[in-house]
């Protein structure tokens, strides 16, 4: 018979010493390439974890977390919604759940259609009229057939039309680079990401600020190539258990 060992649920003082060293880590970086600190922030990666874990991350003051599912951030919502959390959403998004993840995230970080733009904004505009949804285009960055994401071609398409509906306010790209072994090549991805980012014209670039790369093994380096968001899992919640 398997023994299966029950996790200790994680303190709020402990929530806050992970976030605090994360926070050391980003500024160690941010001060080596002479930006500002609040220029850079994290969002936590909570797909997995259990209420309690975001409750003392909540307790400890983390301000922003991304779900991939919606019926999982569903169940966290409520519980949390006496804090003051911005929530991402950073899965696929099938088209019969655009109208809820519109609705009850402040953010979406996958946006990777025309299609789903449309169907976002829709239900945006009736659900919060005078607050656009933050949106980032996904991109395929190492063209990886299984992965989501816009391709180079689809992409300018995307900018224009995603960039004039009222109720997106399109902020930037997001990207998942494969996670090749060589760090060289991850930064040549990051790079990548980050010359489109700079290479586009979005219909109102005034909102046009945001680079989301950069995972729980590689977010100092994609700080180092131009993120400004970085999505963090495991290196602050701990491992994901298993189902
Ligand atoms: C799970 C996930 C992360 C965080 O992954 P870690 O390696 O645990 O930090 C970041 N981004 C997305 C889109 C994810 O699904």
């Amino acid at each position: 018979m398997n023994t299966v060992i029950a996790q200790d649920p994680i303190s709020t003082e402990e929530a806050r010493a992970k976030i605090d060293r994360i926070q050391e880590q980003i500024n160690t970086v941010t001060e080596e390439l002479a930006i500002s600190t609040d220029s850079v922030r994290f969002v936590g990666a909570s797909k997995a974890q259990p209420l309690a874990t975001l409750r003392a991350f909540a307790e400890a003051g983390i301000n922003a977390c991304g779900e991939n599912y919606l019926q999982e951030a569903n169940s966290k919502f409520d519980e949390l919604e006496r804090f003051n959390i911005e929530w991402h959403f950073i899965g696929h998004i099938q088209g019969n759940k655009a109208k809820q993840v519109a609705a009850r995230f402040a953010w979406v970080q996958t946006l990777d259609s025309i299609r789903l733009a449309k169907r976002l904004s829709d239900a945006r505009i009736v659900s919060h009229p005078d607050e656009p949804l933050n949106c980032c285009i996904q991109v395929n960055v190492d063209n990886e057939p299984q992965k989501a994401g816009v391709s180079a071609e689809t992409y300018d398409e995307l900018v224009a039309t995603a960039g004039e509906l009222p109720g997106i306010r399109l902020r930037g790209v997001m990207a998942i680079p494969q996670p090749y072994p060589e760090l060289d090549q991850r930064i040549a991805s990051f790079k990548r990401v980050k010359a489109l980012f700079d290479n586009t014209s979005p219909p109102q670039p005034q909102y046009w600020d945001t680079v989301s790369m950069g995972m729980s093994d590689d977010f100092l380096t994609a700080i180092r190539c131009g993120a400004n968001l970085v999505r963090l899992g495991t290196i602050l919640f701990g491992p994901r258990p298993p189902k």
